[in-house]
């Protein structure tokens, strides 16, 4: 069987121990441009009901890539030790791509945002990322968060992107219903017309 990990790491990153001693983390060699693939993760997919009775780590490893469906490395590279920030410098590209959001200098840890791929409870945490907008505890609906959706549009892996569209469709037909609902009460009041 190849040692080839199943992720692929642009080389102009490395995957190296955090200097706070917290895990692994993946950093920049040379500066990268906006839009550039870092990274693509690879493995095996697990259905939801196998995927629950894996280790920790692998869980933690995992990138969710449809709605009960997730992609675990085999074997695991340096590409998998990609981090969550709630201020994050990358994002998806498809399922399995991650590409920069902004330039990234030389020295920075490349992190995305898990609330791009993640709509089920299997690895929610307490952050650490220390930034200002860190949202504190990170969890399976954060997708739903309208200011997320905002600050990621473009970037949040298909089966995100899916249920995003699909509750924005019902909020709209909900707003339709309502209005409608208006102006037939409206007309429902209004005399009726007595032609002789
Ligand atoms: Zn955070």
């Amino acid at each position: 069987m190849s040692k080839q990990p199943s992720s692929y790491l642009s080389s102009k990153l490395e995957g190296r121990p955090k200097a706070n001693g917290s895990g692994n983390g993946i950093y920049s060699l040379e500066p990268i441009n906006k839009g550039e693939l870092v990274a693509v993760f690879g493995g095996v997919v697990y259905e939801w009901d196998a995927f629950i009775h894996l280790s920790d780590r692998d869980r933690s490893l995992c990138i969710q890539v449809e709605d009960r469906h997730f992609l675990v490395p085999r074997p695991i590279g340096e590409g998998d030790y990609v981090n969550h920030s709630c201020n994050p410098n990358a994002g998806l590209s498809g399922q399995i791509g991650l590409v920069a959001m902004r330039d990234i200098k030389i020295g920075e840890e490349v992190c995305f945002d898990y609330a791009m791929c993640d709509t089920m409870p299997y690895d929610e945490f307490e952050c650490g990322c220390g930034h200002a907008n860190c949202r504190g505890k990170v969890g399976g609906n954060d997708w739903q968060k309208p200011e997320l959706q905002k600050k990621y549009a473009g970037f949040f892996s298909p089966h995100v992107q899916r249920r995003i569209d699909a509750q924005r469709a019902e909020h709209r037909a909900f707003e339709r219903a309502a209005s409608s609902a208006k102006v037939g009460g409206f007309a429902s009041a209004a005399p009726t017309p007595v032609y002789k």
